[in-house]
């Protein structure tokens, strides 16, 4: 579905993405883990052309999408992206917030937007909060509301980045039940995250990142319990 080839990028002199090359295949749920700084949000962000790669190329399917001549918009739309906070338009009701981008970008009637969020909060369990506005909300209910506002553009791909972090600890386990879902559901997803419990159960493959580099990847019980690389087992060793 998508391959990163050599991808670098600077920040000034701060080179932060290194060469990494990165394939997800369809329906496959990875989890990108790795020290603070090591590049994870920033891979992410090229990921979806909200940053340019120095170098390198992005491939959904057959088409380069680091080709500068490309729509972004329209990679947008195919490859979702929530944060870890400040996902919602505070001014907007959470209807409104899903139903913004598919009345808006995504050609859909009103009409259908209004029922497809309606639909999708009642499977968050937030069927009755739709006209209400997001400071109304918890963190955990917004963040919710988040990712039904990803989902209801239909991405292809779903890049989620530590969108359980900024949340009370007694809320991440609802977001984490809306990712198990997705995952049902057959969602494809690259997620960054600290919350190793998770990302071992949820994930097909793991990815170390370390300064920049895909240190070591594979199935997460090979990644736990028989890390090929020291530096991949040092981390792990400190974020149990
Ligand atoms: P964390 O686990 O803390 O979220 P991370 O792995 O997501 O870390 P990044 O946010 O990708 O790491 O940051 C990697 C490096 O890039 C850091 O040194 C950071 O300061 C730098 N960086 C990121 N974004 C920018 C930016 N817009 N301008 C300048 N430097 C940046
Ligand atoms: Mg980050």
């Amino acid at each position: 579905l998508l391959r990163a080839e050599a991808v670098r990028k600077s920040f000034g002199t701060n080179e932060v993405l290194k060469g990494i090359d990165l394939h997800v295949a369809e329906g496959e749920v990875i989890c990108l883990i790795g020290a603070s700084g090591s590049g994870k949000s920033t891979l992410l962000r090229c990921l979806n052309l909200l940053e340019q790669v120095d170098d390198g190329d992005i491939w959904l399917d057959d088409q380069e999408i680091t080709d500068p001549r490309i729509d972004e918009d329209e990679v947008r739309r195919q490859i979702g992206i929530v944060f870890q906070a400040y996902n919602l338009f505070p001014h907007l009701s959470v209807e409104r917030n899903i139903t913004l981008g598919p009345t808006e970008a995504g050609g859909v009637s009103a009409l259908d937007a209004k029922a497809r969020a309606a639909e999708l909060l009642a499977r968050v369990g937030l069927a009755e909060k739709a006209k209400a506005y997001p400071d109304a909300l918890s963190g955990g209910q917004q963040q919710r509301v988040a990712l039904v506002r990803a989902i209801a553009m239909r991405p292809r791909l779903l890049l989620l980045d530590e969108i359980t972090s900024a949340l009370d600890p007694m809320l991440v386990g609802e977001v984490l039940d809306v990712i198990r879902e997705l995952r049902r559901d057959g969602m494809t997803i690259v997620m960054a995250t600290h919350e190793m419990t998770f990302a071992r159960e949820i994930s097909d493959r793991i990815v170390f990142m370390a300064d920049g580099l895909v240190e070591e990847s594979g199935p997460p019980e090979q990644i736990f319990t028989a890390p090929r690389s020291p530096r991949t087992a040092e981390f792990l060793a400190r974020h149990r």
